[in-house]
This record gives structure tokens, sequence and C-alpha cells, in this order.
């Protein structure tokens, strides 16, 4: 090929020669890919069609050394550098104009240890690759809601999902990786190995590194769950019904999670048509014990009102955790998810969440009370780099629309709404739900807690000086 122009660190053009980029290119195991490429288009497609970008490379690792290879070149020219595991980054950041793309989605291997209760998951592994392996045994790993989500992201900004009550977050599980550092030296991060390291990464984001494997505690988890899903159409007794949500739920031992999901009943061949379109409040719950108690314990929510639909029933484990897929398809709308911790859902922070609830930009546009506490409360906010343990809510507006044109009035609903709420959170956001991280620096300090910031400034400043891990929620090393 010819030489390749790409966008350095600092957002300045440049050439490198093509006998630099053509010897790179033939060392790799795997394959890349530049403009004009066959499969460049789809490759560079991730699942937030906001984010359209068009990488100058784009590298599909096959294994640690052609991780070793992409970063020491990115390094050494100086050249953006993207990271993406299973590509659902909300606010896009696995994806770069004119930079290298690090692509891991070929390193999706999973080896479970079914004696050990352990999973050994590749980089690039997506939340269903992990689910299909684990659950054969009937043991599971606490990661995320969609199947399709990747276990890396996920995991490095906390990651929680149905098992967030009784067995934590997913970097909670987490035991050990093995991580390509920015000077390109490959290096095992654990409680005991490279320990401070190892307490960044679960929280940190992708600021430290590329991880080619996690290793995660098992858990014994169904095969069969419960789900308890009545949907109920959104009118003046919705705030009420909210409020016994909420009284329900702070009874209910760590089997059961729910989130409380303000929705349209979607436009999709799996929904009765003559319902599609309609708003709905669904308090979304699960239980991971015995499904004969479970459809006792939760019948209280199907009477909650009149349901006009009602998903309940036992399902296997799997089965739920992809039920969302059809219906989150890669680059099908526009996205901007943001998010903050409640301290506090009384009444009136109820009555402000159904108000805005009631006027979404978009029938795709969820609001979602993700109830918290147990297992992922219980751990000491400064033992991992995450910060928040003690708020019992999550209020994420999961912001999706079909038409461009829509942006701003979406992005401004979604800013609007979360500075509304902010006198009942203690500050920051989960920042797997980040937006687009505008705030820079201040979201950060909030969101990890001033102690913890301090903290992944300085890990960021002996791990990457140069900062050349800057696409993602961005720590920027000490002077
Ligand atoms: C449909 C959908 C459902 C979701 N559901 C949940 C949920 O239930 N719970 C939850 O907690 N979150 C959820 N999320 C948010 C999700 O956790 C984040 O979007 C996360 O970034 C996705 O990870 P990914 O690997 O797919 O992302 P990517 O876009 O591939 O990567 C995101 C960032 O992670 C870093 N990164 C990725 N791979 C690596 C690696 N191997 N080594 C080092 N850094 C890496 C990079 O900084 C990259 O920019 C959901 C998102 C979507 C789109």
């Amino acid at each position: 090929m010819e030489h390749l122009n790409i966008t350095t660190l600092e957002g300045s053009s440049q050439i490198v020669e093509a006998a630099l980029v053509n010897d790179f290119r033939g060392g790799l195991r795997g394959s890349s890919m530049t403009q004009g490429d066959p499969g460049y288009d789809e490759s560079r497609v991730i699942w937030n069609a906001s984010a359209v970008k068009h990488p100058a490379i784009m590298v599909k690792c096959s294994g640690a050394a052609d991780v070793i290879d992409a970063v020491n070149f990115a390094r050494e020219h100086g050249i953006l550098l993207a990271v993406r595991g299973g590509g659902h980054n909300v606010a896009g950041n696995s994806i770069c104009d004119g930079g290298l793309v690090i692509d891991l989605s070929e390193m999706n291997s999973v080896r479970v240890d079914e004696k050990a209760k352990r999973a050994y998951v590749g980089g690039g592994a997506l939340i269903g690759d992990v689910d299909r392996e684990t659950q054969v045994f009937g043991l599971a790993t606490p990661l995320g809601v969609v199947s399709l989500t990747g276990v890396a992201g996920l995991t490095l900004c906390g990651g929680m999902g149905y098992l967030r009550r009784k067995h934590g977050m997913a970097c909670d599980a987490l035991l050990a990786v093995d991580i390509v550092t920015a000077d390109g030296k490959l290096i095992r991060a654990s409680k005991t190995e490279n320990e401070e390291l190892f307490w960044g990464l679960r929280g940190g984001g992708g600021n430290f590194g590329v991880i080619t494997s996690f290793e995660f505690q098992l858990y014994p988890v169904g095969q069969t769950v419960s789900l308890c899903a009545p949907f109920y159409p959104i009118n003046d007794k919705t705030g009420d019904l909210v409020r016994s949500w909420r009284d329900f739920m702070s009874n209910m031992p760590e089997d059961v999670t729910s989130n409380c999901i303000f929705w349209s009943i979607p436009i999709h061949p799996n929904f009765p048509e003559e319902l599609q379109g309609t708003p709905v409040v669904i308090p979304s719950t699960i239980h991971i014990g015995n499904p004969d108690e479970a459809s006792e314990l939760l019948q209280p929510l199907r009477e909650l009102g009149d349901p006009i639909l009602d998903l309940s029933g036992p399902l296997p484990f799997v089965d739920l955790q992809s039920a969302f897929d059809p219906l989150f398809g890669k680059g099908e709308r526009q996205n901007y998810w943001k998010s903050l911790y409640l301290d506090l859902l009384d009444d009136d922070a109820i009555e402000r969440v159904v108000a805005r609830a009631n006027v979404r930009p978009d029938a795709w546009t969820m609001v979602i009370l993700w109830h918290l506490g147990g297992a992922m409360n219980r751990v000491d906010p400064e033992e991992t780099a995450l910060g928040v343990r003690n708020a019992n809510y999550l209020l994420s507006l999961d912001t999706s629309w079909t038409n461009p044109a829509d942006n701003e009035k979406a992005i401004t609903w979604t800013r609007e709404f979360w500075n509304e709420m902010q006198p009942f959170s203690g500050g920051g956001a989960y920042l797997n739900f980040p937006g687009q991280g505008e705030e820079g620096e201040a979201l950060l300090r909030a969101s990890y807690g001033s102690e913890n910031y301090d903290k992944l400034v300085k890990l960021k400043s002996k791990y990457d000086p140069s900062n050349l891990f800057r696409l993602n929620q961005n720590i920027l090393p000490g002077k």
C-alpha cells in the first residue's frame, strides 16, 4: 500500500511512510484494513449510529502479540488510538477519525473452569459469549442486561446487571487481567500482582491499557430464573405505581433485582401490533432463586394496576439476557445516554421523573430507575476505583431516537432532565452512561470521589504518562 495519512494524538495530520506501514501490517497474525479495503465500511460501524467515523487503519487482533505491535506502532508514530471490545460504547469512544483502532472482536474466547468457578474471557468477548459457556454449568458472572454488549468496556467502568444485588458488579467479580500497557508490555494485574493497577482497572475504564484477557469469579445461577414484567399504561396513577414499586423493593431479598422502566411498547414484530407505540411503565423484576417462591413473592407487582401486557414467568437465564437484543441492533438509532445516582427517591423525585418520562423525545427513549443495594453496595468505596457504593438508585436516561434531525431536541431534553435531578443526587454519573462526558474532569471527580480520582491520576501518570489511551472517560496524567 501507499503511505498512511493519520491523525496524531494532538489532532494534526501526518504521514506514516508506506514501508513502515507495510512492515507493521505484514507482521500481524490478524488482519488489518484501511480505507478502500474490503470490509472496511462494515467494520467501522459501531452500535451508536451517532458515531460515524473513518479510522486510518483498523487492526483485528488475533492475540496479545498483535495488540503489543499495534500499541507500539501507535505510540511510536503518535497516532490517535481507539480500543474496541464489543463496540457498544454509547459515547462512541471505540472508533475515531484518522486514527488506529485496536479491534478485539476476534479475541472472544471463553474458557470455564467449572470446579474452580472461574471464567477466562478474551478482551473482545460479548456478554452472550460468556453466558453461553458458563450457563452450560449453571454458572454465571455478573455482567449487563443486553447480551450483545462487550464485556470489556462494561466491566472496566463497573458493569451492572441482574446479578448486581446478589453478586455485585462485573468489576467486583473480576479476579485478574492480562493487559498491554502504553509501553507495549504485557503484564498481569490482580489483587496480588500490580495491585494498584488492578484497583484502577475496576472502574477506571480504558485509561490504562488494552486488556487481552479477563478472569472472572463465577456463581451458581439458574439455569431457570423468573421474570416479572407487567406493562402498565402511563396515566395519572403512574406516580402512585412507582411509589408502590419503591416501597415493595425496599423489602426484597438480594435474589430480587428490579428496574422500573418508562418506555413505549416497541414498534417491533415481537409485540402485539395494536399495542405498539403505547407509553408504558414496566416494574421489570428478576428473581434468581427458586421459581415457585418467585412467582408468589413478586405477584404484588403484577397487581399495581391493569397491565395491558404481561411477560412474567420463568425462563432460561440466557433467554433473559438476550431478551432485549432484537430491539437494540447495531447502528439502528442515534443515542445519548446519561445517568445519575439518586440518594433519595422521595415523592418529589418520583413526580419529576414521571413528568419528564411523559415527554420523552422519541418512543425509543427509555427512562430507567435501577434499584441498587445488596452486594454491590457492600464494597468499600475505596476498595475499587469505581467510587459510588452507597446510592440506592441509579437513574439512567437512555435517550435513543431515529431521526438525526432530532439530535438537538433529544440531547437538550436529556441534559435538562439530568440537571433537574441533581438535587436528589450526590453528584457524578455511572460512567458507562456518561453522555459525552462533556463535563470533563468535574464529572470524573464527582463520579469517582476526590480521593479515588487523585489516586487514578497518579496511576495514569505512572502507566500512561503521554495519554496514549485517551479515547475514553479520560483521566489526564498529572503534570
Ligand atoms: C444496548 C446497550 C445495553 C447496555 N446495557 C448495560 C447494562 O446492562 N449494564 C451496564 O453496566 N452497562 C450497559 N451498557 C453500557 C455499556 O457497559 C458501555 O457502553 C460499554 O462501554 C460497552 O462496552 P463495549 O466493550 O461493548 O464497548 P466498546 O465500544 O468496544 O469500548 C468502550 C471503551 O472501553 C474501552 N475498552 C474496550 N475494550 C477494551 C479492552 N479490551 N481493553 C481496554 N479497554 C477497552 C475503551 O476505552 C473503549 O473506548 C449498555 C450499552 C448498550 C449500548
